[in-house]
């Protein structure tokens, strides 16, 4: 090496000893007769100082010439600092240099690499390799680097193979879009990048592999939103001859090896949920359980007293927000405002306060009496001192609309604390999803997704009653890991395309492969996928996954670094047989 230590690892013990250190200069401080510059690696930052007379003035002059991010070897000795800095490990020291040499100037950094910058978040990201260099940025991938590594031990020991499956497959319509990629020697013919090794998996289930895992990348050609990135990875996972329980508990067990080892948080059994329960309680599959103000049913409570709005709803729903009675009417009118936004779309709001005396006032006095809104308060677990809020409307709408609210109370109340985790399963999703556009039934997890047993008997009748044997990993309101137990038959795989609205020629040209081996005995399987990237994040206690991705794309979907997507020249196009319009 041409070190002897890192910069991070020099302390008081080393005094009297001769080192060599490398790394990057962050900052000189130049005061004429003395110099010190921070010298910063990956490990920490030690300072350098030369002094006139006693520095060798060859040093000297080299020192003098240093800028910002020139990469530098420095020897010297390790000496007890007079004025100690005890906001870094290696504060109780410094190096007097002897020897100094540039391995390698560097221009003017953009911004300022140091852990307050002054650079704007498309500058740091086109120099994405400079802003790595920062502590902040670089503990994220960090972070992320044990959290793989830990994945992989953990299965490693659960006699989990690692397999990789490949990049270049077919394109299929479910899901969402492909990115596809031209083949030159089949001219006219593409590849598709996989969404998810999701068939492969369940192959290798086939081959016998009986316990898979991988930490790979999957792509997905959905429109961005704030926080999608089209290439993302996950920690994909699939078993042999399991039953839902067993999933979820392995996949629990690894949920809580890796909370207790990198951040020493320990979970009890982590409380299931149905799908409809949770849709019932907090309008929402992926519910936030750090709080309660779980939705409370008013149906009965309200109808019937003369206000139409109620009357013609098919849910009135309530929440109780703990201690806001005293909200102003600046307070109310800005919550109405809030479920008023186009994005949420409620009409109104109804409020109750439960005053200090015991009365009600609501701001539907017109219509309810005292004995009406006790009723509800009591409905809504409300006591003296809280605030009931109301809204009404067709089911599905005012369910979300009322988990809005309730996540916007939550954290208008300081309920969702970052550094609190609380995980749950979601489990019987529905199986089959309406879709108004196609107007056809899409799977709502994936089309190999078994159906529970005991519903198969409504899949002609009542297609959209029958549930999944299908589960998520929810923490803190974000889904974090989803999977189900798999079809393994082939003609229940036939017969679920078919809902699909496949023919059978269509499911045979696009999975024929593995119905196929579906008849090769194939065994019992289920599986999980958790977003890694997502995972990292959470971890960090950020909700951008942006942070935890080395180099990411930004949110048009563009890498600013290297400037990507581009356009190919003409001859690669006529080459891969295709012409632009
Ligand atoms: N392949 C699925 C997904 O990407 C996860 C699974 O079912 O294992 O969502």
């Amino acid at each position: 090496m041409l070190r002897s230590h890192t910069c991070g690892e020099l302390r008081i013990e080393q005094a009297g000893t001769e080192v060599v250190l490398t790394g990057w200069v962050q900052r000189v401080r130049d005061k004429g007769a003395l110099m010190w510059i921070d010298l910063r690696d990956r490990y920490g930052i030690t300072q350098l100082t030369f002094e006139e007379g006693k520095s060798d003035p060859h040093v000297m002059e080299t020192a003098r010439k240093l800028g910002r991010e020139f990469v530098i070897q420095a020897k010297g000795v390790v000496v007890e600092r007079y004025s100690k800095n005890d906001k870094i490990p290696t504060g109780d020291i410094e190096l007097n240099v002897t020897e100094l040499e540039v391995l390698n100037a560097s221009n003017t950094p953009p911004f300022v690499i140091e852990n307050d910058t002054d650079g704007g978040e498309d500058l740091r990201m086109k120099y994405r390799y400079l802003d790595l260099r920062r502590n902040e940025v670089r503990e994220k991938l960090e972070l992320r680097s044990k959290l793989a590594i830990a994945v992989r031990n953990y299965l490693a020991d659960l006699n989990f193979i690692e397999v990789e499956t490949p990049v270049l497959i077919k394109s299929t319509p479910e899901g969402a879009r492909d990115f596809v990629v031209p083949s030159r020697i089949n001219p006219g013919q593409f590849y598709a990048l996989p969404q998810s090794p999701q068939t492969f998996k369940q192959l290798l289930m086939v081959s016998g592999l009986d316990r898979y895992f991988q930490i790979v990348k999957c792509f997905r050609d959905e429109d961005l939103r704030a926080d999608r990135q089209p290439e993302f990875t996950q920690i994909d996972c699939e078993m042999s001859f399991v039953k839902r329980e067993d999933v979820l508990e392995t996949f629990e067990g690894m949920t809580r090896h890796l909370f207790k080892s990198i951040k020493g948080i320990e979970f009890g059994t982590f409380p299931q949920i149905t799908y409809a329960e949770a849709m019932e309680k907090y309008g929402s599959d992926k519910p936030d359980i750090r709080f309660g103000m779980e939705f409370k049913n008013l149906n009965e409570e309200t109808q019937n007293k003369g206000f139409n709005v109620f009357d013609q709803a098919e849910l009135v729903v309530g929440i109780c927000a703990k201690g806001c009675a005293e909200y102003t009417r600046k307070q109310l009118d800005a919550l109405t405002d809030f479920v008023r936004r186009p994005q949420i779309g409620a009409k109104g709001l109804v409020y109750v306060k439960c005053n200090a005396d015991g009365t009600f006032k609501s701001s539907v006095d017109k219509f309810y009496s005292q004995e009406d809104l006790k009723a509800w308060a009591e409905k809504a677990g409300a006591e003296v001192g809280d605030l009931i809020l109301v809204l009404s409307g067709a089911q599905n709408t005012v369910r979300k609309q009322m988990n809005e609210l309730r996540l916007h109370m939550g954290n208008e109340l300081g309920l969702r604390k970052s550094n609190d985790y609380k995980p749950l399963w979601v489990i019987d999703f529905p199986l089959l999803e309406w879709d108004e556009e196609i107007e056809r039934y899409h799977a709502m997890h994936h089309p190999f997704t078994a159906p529970l047993k005991e519903d198969m008997s409504k899949l002609d009748s009542a297609p959209g009653e029958v549930r999944a044997n299908a589960y998520d990993l929810v923490i803190n309101g974000v889904e974090i890991g989803g999977g189900s137990i798999r079809i393994h038959d082939r003609d229940m795989q036939k017969l679920m395309f078919k809902h699909l609205g496949f023919t059978d020629e269509e499911a045979k040209a696009q999975f024929g492969f593995l119905m196929d081996a579906f008849e090769y005995g194939a065994p019992p399987h289920g599986g999980v996928a958790f977003g890694f990237d997502r995972l990292c994040a959470m971890f960090g206690g950020s909700e951008t996954i942006r942070d935890y991705i080395a180099f990411p794309k930004n949110t048009s979907g563009r890498d600013v670094m290297i400037d990507s997507p581009s356009p190919v020249n003409n001859d690669q196009l006529k080459e891969l047989g295709i012409k632009l319009s």
